[in-house]
């Protein structure tokens, strides 16, 4: 195995000389609290990288699977709280500042970029949902994402539209109360894992025509179970990529998937940047 040592000094170095007028940010405190954090990634998730990525997922009856150990230590994320460190305390987060939060993914990358790949898309979510959710799908979902009940995936990349998304032909459509999703979707992070009780999905899906280019897309939230029944989206198969083998990078299949409009028709894109960003 190859040792890891969290670089928790640098990072506080540079941070206190590029972030230390920040206001409200109180430097001892946030190198105490990401000290805590590199302690968990120089003990449990640094040692799982290596034979994590030798072993790599696995898709079985339509299900991935992560390697072995892998659940238990994101088990333990969770019940720490790590999942909502930025979260308002209301909706279950810890309400900490995002210089923290920054120190505590580069670590986490460090350790174990493969799992914080699937895990680290949580914050996007919650800031998407903030952003653009209404005060009844923030108070819906949020909680199940700062508890670490669901994990969330970002679905925008098609064959034939990943850095142009205007050529994006996944279609929502209006079908009674709810929207229904049709379409494939590539290269997505996390699209299933066996770590989580439920994902959350946050998909750039077409309401407009084709013309519309990226005026036609609309942001959507696709829950991984609808009513207790597994939602009408299928893994069907993990890309083989060079490294990262213990990251599910999933090619979906979404056949009319229940899901909930968030923000406003038409400015799916912006509301996405928000996830990106
Ligand atoms: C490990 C991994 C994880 C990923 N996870 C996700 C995920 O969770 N969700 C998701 O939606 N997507 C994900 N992606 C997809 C990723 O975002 C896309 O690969 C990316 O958007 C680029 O799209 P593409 O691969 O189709 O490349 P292309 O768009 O075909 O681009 C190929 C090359 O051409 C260059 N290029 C493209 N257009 C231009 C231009 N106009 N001018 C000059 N150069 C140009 C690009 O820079 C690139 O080097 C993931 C990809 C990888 C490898």
């Amino acid at each position: 195995m190859i040792p890891f040592q969290a670089p928790t000094d640098e990072i506080f170095y540079s941070l206190r000389i590029f972030a230390g007028d920040t206001p409200r940010w109180d430097a001892e405190l946030s190198q105490e609290i990401t000290q805590h954090f590199a302690a968990f990634a120089e003990g449990v998730l640094a040692p799982l990288n290596e034979p994590g990525d030798r072993q790599g997922c696995r898709l079985e009856n339509g299900r991935v699977r992560m390697p072995d150990g892998f659940g238990a230590a994101y088990a333990e994320l969770a019940t720490s709280g790590w999942q909502g460190l930025t979260a308002p305390e209301a909706l279950g987060g810890q309400a900490l500042d995002h210089l923290t939060a920054a120190a505590v993914s580069e670590i986490f990358s460090g350790a174990n970029h493969s799992l914080q790949m699937v895990t680290g898309l949580v914050p996007g979510a919650i800031s998407t949902l903030l952003a653009n959710g209404t005060p009844e799908q923030q108070a819906t979902y949020i909680p199940h994402l700062t508890s670490g009940d669901w994990l969330s995936t970002m679905c925008l990349t098609e064959a034939g539209a990943g850095s142009d998304l205007s050529r994006i032909r996944c279609k929502a459509t209006r079908e009674g109360d709810a929207w229904k999703i049709y379409g494939q979707k590539i290269f997505i992070s996390g699209g299933d894992q066996d770590m989580s009780q439920g994902i959350l999905h946050l998909v750039l899906a077409r309401t407009g025509a084709p013309e519309d280019g990226v005026k036609g897309l609309s942001l959507f939230l696709c829950t991984s179970e609808v009513d207790g029944t597994r939602n009408a989206i299928t893994v069907t198969r993990i890309e083989e990529k060079l490294g990262l083998h213990a990251s599910p990078t999933c090619q979906m299949e979404f056949d009319g998937a229940t899901a909930e409009l968030i923000g406003d028709e038409g400015r799916g894109l912006a509301a996405m940047f928000t996830m990106m960003n």
